[in-house]
């Protein structure tokens, strides 16, 4: 991933483009949009859409405090959030580990890099337009699991039963039968 150290472009930008400076602040060489209005930074995004300084997506936020609404331009780099890894470490998204685990569970099964590649595609652009800071890891195995459900059988249960590491073979057929069926 590209360092972009970007917040004197975007404050310059902000300043220029929108009413309200949202406060920028650095955390683990990240931005947090913080809400101008009462520093709050937790937001949703109502919207979504890359500006025509390119690299630049402009969201419209609404503050999860104080519900006033506000706009930020953030780096294409930033727009993805941190992984959550279930002993709370923090890693970032990494385009390429997503791809090696599914390229793994569809190993000898008919289907191709290009086909693996836009799985990637559909949960980075998921992962991007969810506008959070952070998603569990669990969340995206859960959504890596989803797109090979439709795609290939045998690689969802490839790649579900070295992700929820099921806890017996009871479990294991019950979500074999539900694929089956879901197949017919
Ligand atoms: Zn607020």
């Amino acid at each position: 991933m590209r360092v972009v150290d970007s917040s004197a472009l975007l404050t310059t930008l902000n300043s220029r483009l929108t009413t309200h400076d949202p406060q920028l602040t650095t955390h683990d060489s990240r931005l947090i949009m913080k809400c101008p209005f009462c520093s709050n930074i937790e937001s949703k995004v109502i919207d979504s859409r890359l500006s025509r300084e390119g690299d630049l997506t402009r969201r419209r936020r609404e503050c999860e405090r104080c519900a006033k609404r506000f706009t930020t331009y953030e780096r294409y780099e930033e727009t993805l959030p941190l992984i959550v890894k279930k002993d709370n470490r923090r890693e970032p998204f990494d385009r390429q580990k997503l791809f090696q685990g599914i390229a793994r569970a569809c190993e000898k099964r008919p289907i191709s890099v290009e086909q693996m590649n836009a799985v990637v595609d559909k949960l980075v652009a998921w992962a991007q337009d969810s506008g959070l800071p952070e998603i569990a890891s669990t969340e995206i195995g859960e959504q890596v699991m989803n797109a090979l459900h439709d795609l290939d059988g045998v690689a969802y249960v490839r790649f579900a039963s070295v992700y929820r590491s099921f806890k017996d073979v009871n479990e294991f057929m019950t979500e074999l039968k539900d694929l089956l069926a879901a197949r017919k």
